[in-house]
Parts: C-alpha cells; sequence; structure tokens
C-alpha cells in the first residue's frame, strides 16, 4: 500500500548536505541579480543613467539605449552560464508564467544569430491564450504581450535570465496584477510627496514599502504523494485530528528536526543569492509549520520577491524529499497559513524616512498623524474593497471561519495611540486655539514617540494592525499575490491624501495657519473614521454583533465578497487613479469567481474520487474481514455466537450506514455540481459552487474521518494526520 511503502521511506531520510558559497552573506547576496553595481559595471554610464531615468520618473528608454542595456544583461547573464532569456510575469490565477528562448539560434550554415537585442528586452509577445483574461482578450485582440518592468531587476534561474516584465492585451488593458501594482505606485508616490510638503520641501518622492511575513507546511514528498487530495488540490480533504495536534505547544520551542533546518539553510542562501533579503524564523504555530520574512523593500519589488520565494521554496524542497504547502488551510483543525503584509510610506529625504513613524519634534509628529489618520480613514472607506481581495477559496477556511482573522475589516492602533486620537478630537475644537492650548496641542502631540515606544501592545486577533511604524495586514492569504491587496490599499491611501490636501488648502486659502488647518481636517477624520477602530478580540462573537451594529461589514464567502470589486466607488477609484478602467476590472472579477469555482470543483472531484474509489472499497474489505470472523465465531460457538461476535457486528452495522451515507452524499454533492455546470453567469456559478456544492464537503468528511477511528491502521489508505504532522 502507498501509504505504508511512502511511510517507510521516510524513515530513511536523511538530512540533506547544504554547502554555503561562503561564511560571509555579503559574497553572495544577490550574486544572480543585474543589479545597480552590475549595471554600473556592465553598461555604459549613459545607458545606466537612462534606465535610472525610467526607474524613477518612469521616462521611456530609447531603441538605442534598450539595445545597449539589452547587450550589458547578456553579457552579464552569460558570464554566469545562462544560456537563455525569458521574460517573467504574473498571470492573474497561477502564480508566475515565463516563455524560454535562447540568446542565440544556431543557422544552417554553422553560425548562429543573436536572438536577444533591445527589442527583445524591451517587449515579446508570449503565447497567452492560455492565460485568464476575463474576456478581454477574447473580445478585442485575441493576444497580449509582455513589457519590461525595468524597476525590478533582472535574475537568474538554473540557466535563464528572467526578465521582471507587465503582461497586457493589444489593447491595452492589463492582463496581470503588477501594471495595476506599478500605477498605484505612481498614483500614491503623488499623492503622499503632495502631502508631504507641507513638512518638508526637500521630500520628491514617496515610496510604498512592503514586508511580507509567509508562513507555510512542510510534509514529507513521500507522504504527500501518497495523498491525492495533497496532490490535486494543495489541502487535506480528509483525515481525523491527531491524538496531539498543536495544543501542547512543544513544537514551538522544540528544535526544529535537522531535515527541516537543512532545507532551510539552502532555501534562505538560494534566495539571497537572488537578492531576497530573507532571514527565515522559526515561531511556527502548528506543527511542521514555519514562516520567512525578509527585510521590507519596496513594494513592487517585495511583491516580485515573495513571488520568486514560493518559486524558490518549492523548488528547494524537492531536493530535500520535501513539499511546501503554501495552503491557507492544508489541515482541518490546525492553524491555517496566512501571509502577513506589513506595509509603510518612505520618502527620498534623509531625514525621517517612514511616514508612519513618530519622530522627535511635533512637527514631525503631526506629520505622522497625518499619515496614520488618513491612512485610517482609506482603510474604514475601502474597507470592503479591501475585504474583496483577500477573498480566495483558501482563506474562505480562515476568515470568518474556524480560526480568525475574521472577515470583518477593522483596524488595531493599540490604547495609546488610541488616547492620542481622543486627546486630538477632544482638544481641537475648529475654533482658534488661545497660546495655551496650542502649547499643550503640541507638547502632547510631542510625546507620541515615548508613548509608542513604551507600547507593547500587540492584538494577534485584528486583521488590519498599527504596529509601531507600520501597518500590518494580517488577513491575507497565503498563496495570495500580495500585489492585490496592495493595489487596493496604495489606491485607497492615494486617493484619501489627495482629497485631505484638497480639504486643508481650503482652510489655508480661507486664512487658517497650515498647523491648525491640518490638525482640524485631521479631528473630522478621526471622529468619521471611528467606527473602523476596534481594540478588542477580533475572535469573540460580540464583535460580530458589535460591527454590525457600527455598520462594518461581514461578509464570508469568496462568491460574495468579490461583489465588493465591482461596485461603482471601487470603479471610480481605479478609474480617477488611472490604475484600472472599468473594463480591467470588471475582467478581475470574473476571473476571480472563476479561479474560485474551480477551485471548488477539483476539490469536489477529488473528494469524490477518494471517498468512493478509495475508502468505501477499504471499507468493505475491512467488512468483509469482519464478517468472516462472525461466521467463524458462528461456526465455533453456535448458538451463543452473538455474546462474542457482538463488536465485529456493532462495526459491521456501523461501515454500512457510513458507506451508505458517504454514497449518498457524494452523489447529491454530484448532482449539485450538474446544476452548477448548467448555470452560464460566473457569479451565479460561484455562488452555486460555495453554497450549494461546498456545503456537502464537511459532511462527507465527517463520515470518513469516523471512519478512520474503526478501520484497521494497516488497512488505511492515506497518510495519517499524525503522519504527516509528525513525521520529520
Ligand atoms: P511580527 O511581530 O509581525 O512577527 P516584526 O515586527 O518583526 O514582525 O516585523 C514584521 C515585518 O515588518 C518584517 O518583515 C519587516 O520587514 C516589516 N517592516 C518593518 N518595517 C517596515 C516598513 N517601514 N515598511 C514595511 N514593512 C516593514
Ligand atoms: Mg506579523
Amino acid at each position: 500500500m502507498l501509504r505504508l511503502t511512502a511511510l517507510k521511506e521516510t524513515f530513511r531520510r536523511r538530512p540533506v548536505e547544504v554547502n554555503a558559497p561562503s561564511t560571509k552573506i555579503s559574497d553572495y547576496f544577490g550574486e544572480l541579480v543585474f543589479n545597480n553595481e552590475t549595471m554600473r559595471q556592465y553598461m555604459s554610464k549613459e545607458a545606466y543613467e537612462s534606465v535610472m531615468d525610467s526607474v524613477n520618473r518612469g521616462v521611456k528608454l530609447n531603441r538605442k539605449m534598450a539595445n545597449q542595456v539589452a547587450s550589458a544583461m547578456k553579457a552579464w547573464a552569460m558570464s554566469k552560464d545562462a544560456t537563455h532569456y525569458t521574460h517573467w510575469f504574473q498571470p492573474l490565477t497561477g502564480r508566475t508564467a515565463e516563455k524560454h528562448d535562447a540568446f542565440y539560434t544556431p543557422t544552417e550554415d554553422g553560425r548562429s544569430f543573436e536572438t536577444f537585442n533591445g527589442e527583445q528586452l524591451v517587449q515579446q509577445e508570449p503565447d497567452a491564450s492560455s492565460f485568464p483574461s476575463g474576456g478581454i482578450r477574447n473580445t478585442f485582440e485575441a493576444r497580449g504581450y509582455t513589457a519590461w518592468d525595468p524597476s525590478s531587476p533582472a535574475f537568474i534561474i538554473g540557466q535563464t535570465l528572467c526578465i521582471p516584465t507587465i503582461f497586457v492585451s493589444y489593447t491595452g488593458e492589463s492582463l496581470d496584477y503588477k501594471a495595476p501594482l506599478i500605477k498605484s505606485l505612481q498614483a500614491i508616490d503623488k499623492a503622499a510627496t503632495d502631502v508631504c510638503q507641507y513638512f518638508d520641501k526637500n521630500i520628491s518622492k514617496v515610496t510604498a514599502t512592503l514586508g511580507w511575513e509567509q508562513e507555510y507546511f512542510l510534509v514529507d514528498s513521500a507522504l504527500f504523494t501518497a495523498r491525492p487530495d495533497l496532490v490535486l488540490t494543495g489541502r487535506t480533504l480528509f483525515g481525523h485530528s491527531s491524538s496531539k495536534g498543536q495544543q501542547l505547544d512543544d513544537h514551538y520551542f522544540g528544535s526544529i528536526p535537522d531535515r527541516v533546518t537543512a532545507f532551510m539553510h539552502d532555501f534562505e542562501q538560494e534566495s539571497l543569492r537572488l537578492g531576497i533579503p530573507v532571514t527565515t524564523r522559526h515561531n511556527e504555530v502548528a506543527p511542521n509549520q514555519f514562516e520567512c520574512a525578509p527585510v521590507f523593500e519596496e513594494c513592487n519589488l517585495a511583491v516580485d520577491h515573495n513571488q520568486l520565494l514560493m518559486d524558490v521554496m518549492e523548488k528547494v524542497a524537492h531536493r530535500h524529499n520535501f513539499r511546501v504547502l503554501l495552503h491557507e488551510k492544508p489541515f482541518a483543525g490546525m492553524n491555517g497559513s496566512g501571509k502577513h503584509n506589513n506595509w509603510s510610506l518612505g520618502t527620498n529625504s534623509s531625514k525621517h524616512k517612514n511616514l508612519l513613524a513618530p519622530g522627535k519634534t511635533p512637527k514631525e509628529n503631526i506629520r505622522f498623524l497625518t499619515f496614520l489618520v488618513n491612512t485610517i480613514k482609506a482603510v474604514h472607506e475601502n474597507a470592503d474593497l479591501l475585504r474583496a481581495t483577500i477573498a480566495s477559496a483558501g482563506n474562505d477556511h480562515r476568515l470568518g471561519a474556524n480560526e480568525a482573522p475574521p472577515a470583518i475589516l477593522s483596524i488595531f492602533i493599540g490604547s495609546q495611540l488610541t488616547k492620542v486620537l481622543n486627546d486630538l478630537e477632544k482638544s481641537v475644537t475648529g475654533e482658534a486655539l488661545s497660546p495655551d492650548q496650542k502649547t499643550e496641542l503640541k507638547l502632547n502631540i510631542g510625546k507620541i514617540p515615548q508613548i509608542l515606544l513604551d507600547n507593547t501592545d500587540r492584538n494577534r486577533t485584528s486583521p488590519f494592525a498599527f504596529t509601531g511604524n507600520k501597518f500590518e495586514f494580517r488577513a491575507v492569504g497565503s498563496t495570495a499575490n500580495c500585489a492585490n491587496p496592495m493595489i487596493a490599499l496604495n489606491a485607497a491611501v492615494a486617493k484619501q491624501l489627495q482629497e485631505f490636501k484638497g480639504e486643508v488648502d481650503g482652510l489655508i486659502a480661507k486664512g487658517v495657519k497650515k498647523d491648525e488647518a491640518i490638525l482640524n481636517i485631521l479631528r473630522d477624520y478621526i471622529k468619521v473614521s471611528k467606527p473602523v477602530l476596534f481594540e478588542g478580540n477580533g475572535y469573540s462573537d460580540e464583535w460580530v454583533e458589535e460591527a454590525k451594529k457600527r455598520g462594518l461589514h461581514n461578509v464570508n464567502g469568496t462568491a460574495h465578497a468579490l461583489d465588493f470589486l465591482v461596485e461603482d466607488k471601487v470603479k471610480d477609484l481605479y478609474e480617477q487613479l488611472n490604475i484600472m478602467n472599468n473594463r480591467e476590472v470588471d475582467s478581475r472579477y470574473e476571473i476571480n469567481l472563476e479561479e474560485y469555482h474551480m477551485k471548488i470543483q477539483i476539490e469536489s472531484r477529488v473528494m469524490a474520487d477518494m471517498a468512493l474509489n478509495h475508502m468505501i472499497p477499504v471499507a468493505l474489505k475491512y467488512q468483509k474481514g469482519m464478517i468472516e470472523s462472525v461466521k467463524g465465531l458462528k461456526d465455533i460457538f453456535e448458538a451463543d455466537f452473538k455474546e462474542h461476535a457482538g463488536d465485529h457486528i456493532a462495526i459491521i452495522e456501523e461501515i454500512s450506514s457510513r458507506v451508505k451515507a458517504i454514497r449518498r452524499l457524494v452523489y447529491d454533492m454530484i448532482d449539485e455540481r450538474k446544476v452548477a455546470n448548467k448555470l452560464t453567469s460566473p457569479k451565479e456559478q460561484a455562488v452555486a459552487y460555495g453554497d450549494k456544492v461546498r456545503p456537502y464537503f464537511d459532511k462527507i468528511r465527517y463520515e470518513v474521518d469516523k471512519l478512520e477511528l474503526i478501520i484497521d491502521n494497516n488497512d488505511w489508505p492515506w497518510p495519517k494526520y499524525r503522519e504527516l504532522l509528525f513525521t520529520r
């Protein structure tokens, strides 16, 4: 049996030896990246500067420069033994995609011609018909193309030079996450830079920063392969909980098993060579669960690095006979996996780089409060959109389900900052302030940094928390592309900052002093944004009640949450900021719905297959053995046999009734699938799959998991939870 063979294989495993390229990380950090330093080395000053111009100011590279950059890239890549190049992009489903081409193609006369120049660098036409486009490509152009994103450096994987690109249709509509992300970053740069002028005229650029934390599980690859559900859906659809789960927390402090340590070293080194500034952490919550977090970076680069890291992780895991589970909920009853998105804004001036960090002076703290309060207001007003951007079949198991964070979007800022905001609300009255009042206000505002330093408030139940100098969006799913929530957050805050600037300028035009104008507007914002601030236990039932009273939405289920994506308000937001037009928004909505329905469809099929073709035969076989026993007992004990065969008979009956239930439930589920498949609108289909098909999962699982408790361990077909979670 596959399970037992797999188990035997895992017992023989030894840690795979990993040799560090060097003892000093700086010797190999970024060695596979065409970064600034390498660019300077391989390119003329002129070419280098034009790349920098296009990075910093979006200036288009001319053909001559593009050719120079391409040949420099090629020379560098070939010096690292690369033979091919590819445009690397992030289609709307799936993780990353690429199409490989050789640098040179041999000709018949034994020579070769070059296939990589400026044009190939800047633009390429992947065979894109297989990527989702939500109707855009079908109705207009049949093709899309990829275009170089100079703000994210090229890198080498294996023997391929990977060039980060955006993916757009010939009609110019984006078919990926990166294009709108870059536009959202431009929008927030502009809006935040404008607001920064109130505080520091030298600031000419603001970048959004992202530091993600990636949670994941590791399981042995032999055990993984023995479970069709893990192979096909990334999560276990069946499995009784292990006698020992995560309740003891001993794994939390326990030493990391050697095999895992070897994997971590290896994957860390690979990541560092690719310039991903990872620092692996070992604070797993569930057994075999781990987390990794790099130092934060500019948002676009951080997104690319997260996409890349997930690929690297999977590749390296193979070498160590592990499989990485990135799914949001691989194991029922265990902690799930998220991807915390730590977000902030940084300036290009030497002073106060982080706009969400308090400063040393009252003036700096007014700046801090400005960005803090505007972000709070933006999140409050766009909570539904943010909720929609983290909706997925996998994340449905976390949000508002067995495990928090809840599907209600609230912000935690800690009791100290709450007090600061309350004080500000009280002391700024809208009337002109007396000199004494002003002094007191300034004094209070000046105290913020000390307050925050002492602030040890940590509320793990909040989906969106202020953590001292950044916001942490914790409800993002572990498989998600960070770009999706980041586009929404950047857009929401950009729009909010524009509005703020307009209102403050309005007051200044009426003769109000700048600081007072700012504080007055902030006071108004604090007032209207209050409902989104919540300091209590986000996992509690009281919060669900309370949130309802406050008018905060609590939408469970992706098929419903996605509706927020296409509200007029959202379309206007993206349109006004030139991030996405209505058709792009609509197409994303459609793609997300389809992805959701397909995920549930696959899970449902796998479940039916495992139940009917694996479980029931195993159960009936075991039952047959029982029947033989009963017959044997009857032969021996004749009329008295029942005295001895009572438990056998009970088991036979239980198996019969569970098998019957499983068959009935599976066939009913299949009927619901047939109904769903006949529906024509993506929305209706997603709802049918979510609300009609999915509810069968728990019911079928319940019966199968009960069988696990009675059937002979030696006959059980799939690696059990204890084997998946505690085999190291
Ligand atoms: P936690 O307590 O959530 O485990 P930390 O406070 O150690 O985490 O930091 C979490 C993440 O926040 C790290 O990945 C770090 O890079 C990121 N981070 C720190 N400062 C910023 C910032 N200014 N912008 C974005 N991310 C940041
Ligand atoms: Mg965190």
